[in-house]
């Protein structure tokens, strides 16, 4: 079976973005793959989070995979910080990533913009950190969003900079999502993408009320319709689109891009019918979470048990990691 490798940073609660870029696929590869998903607990720090807060949202981001349907018997379910080979690996790959490639990530010159006084070392190397929960597991795999798609780029470069240097060892992992293109869900006031940390209000989030969904669809962003037969989709709009694909029934999408189509759509009437479909969609998931998140003990369980496994896996890569380096010494 094919090895499947994806985390999720505990930064926060889930929103649609992490559901439909990641989860969703999460749930049908865990039937066909040898999976790994993790928490990332250390691609949290960078920004510096309350400790308390951080070990809050790694049971919420634990609760709210397993809520939506991910099975820890199926797949390995575990925390990042609790397997030290991967920090190990990611020391070997910090070898082989160089300074000037790092700071030109788009996602790096980002965050140097937003928070020009916390440039930390972790921040730009986040994409060395990134390829270690990879190829820990030689993974091949991976669900993503679109956003992170650069960053899988670079993993293939470091792995294959490791091949050409030490010989094979890395396969070269690329980005996977069951639709083909890679999913982005902007924010619904079109400026960006949803996400844990930014445009919150403009987010929806799987612990969201149904009166919040029904509230923030209503705000987001529209305009008077299409003025011409058959017109182009702008991006909010498109987005709207999007979700509806996601949550609605074949015939009620069918409805509203016709309408749209012939220009008698009312998106009004449309984020109406999106809004329930949504609430239909996440009260469940937001439910069940909610008691999954109560219960620690089951939690840490699955923590441990998936951590043995994790840990298994990436041991065995390490070892050929230090041989191929020259530094295995008994
Ligand atoms: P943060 O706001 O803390 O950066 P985030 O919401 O961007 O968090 P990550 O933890 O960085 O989420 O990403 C988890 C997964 O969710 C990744 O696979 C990422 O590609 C995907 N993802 C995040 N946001 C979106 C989005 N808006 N659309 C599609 N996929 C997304």
């Amino acid at each position: 079976k094919e090895i499947v490798v994806s985390g999720i940073r505990s930064t926060g609660i889930l929103h649609l973005g992490n559901y439909f870029g990641a989860i969703r696929n999460y749930i049908r590869m865990q039937e066909e793959f040898n999976c790994y998903f993790f928490v990332a607990d250390w691609h949290a720090l960078t920004t510096h989070p309350d400790p308390k807060e951080l070990r809050g949202n790694v049971y919420r981001v634990l609760a709210e995979n397993i809520a939506s349907g991910l099975d820890p018997e199926k797949v390995t379910l575990y925390v990042q910080s609790d397997i030290p080979e991967i920090a190990e690996l990611y020391l070997l790959l910090n070898m082989m990533a160089y300074k000037g490639e790092l700071e030109k990530v788009p996602t790096f010159k980002d965050k140097v913009r937003q928070n020009p006084d916390n440039v930390n070392a972790g921040l730009l190397t986040y994409p060395v950190l990134m390829t270690a929960d990879i190829l820990v597991h030689r993974g091949l795999k991976v669900p993503v969003g679109k956003d992170q798609e650069q960053h899988l780029e670079m993993s293939r470069n470091f792995a294959q900079r490791f091949n050409n240097r030490y010989g094979y060892l890395f396969p070269e992992p690329v980005p996977f999502n069951y639709g083909d293109d890679l999913i982005k869900i902007n924010s619904l006031d079109g400026v960006g993408k949803m996400s844990k940390s930014e445009n919150q209000n403009s987010t929806i989030f799987l612990n969201d009320s149904d009166d919040d969904i029904r509230y923030k669809i209503k705000r987001a962003k529209t305009d008077s319709g299409p003025q011409e037969p058959n017109s182009a989709k702008p991006d909010y709009i498109a987005n709207l689109f999007t979700l509806m694909g996601l949550v609605s029934t074949p015939d009620t999408i069918k409805h509203f891009e016709d309408t749209f189509n012939n220009c008698t759509i009312r998106y009004g009437d449309m984020k109406k019918q999106l809004a329930e479909d949504m609430v239909a969609f996440i009260a469940p998931i937001r439910e069940k979470a909610e008691a999954i998140q109560q219960d620690t003990a089951y939690l840490t369980r699955i923590m441990r048990y998936g951590a043995e496994k994790a840990r298994a896996s990436a041991a065995q890569t390490l070892q050929e990691a230090r041989k191929l380096m020259g530094i295995n010494f008994y």
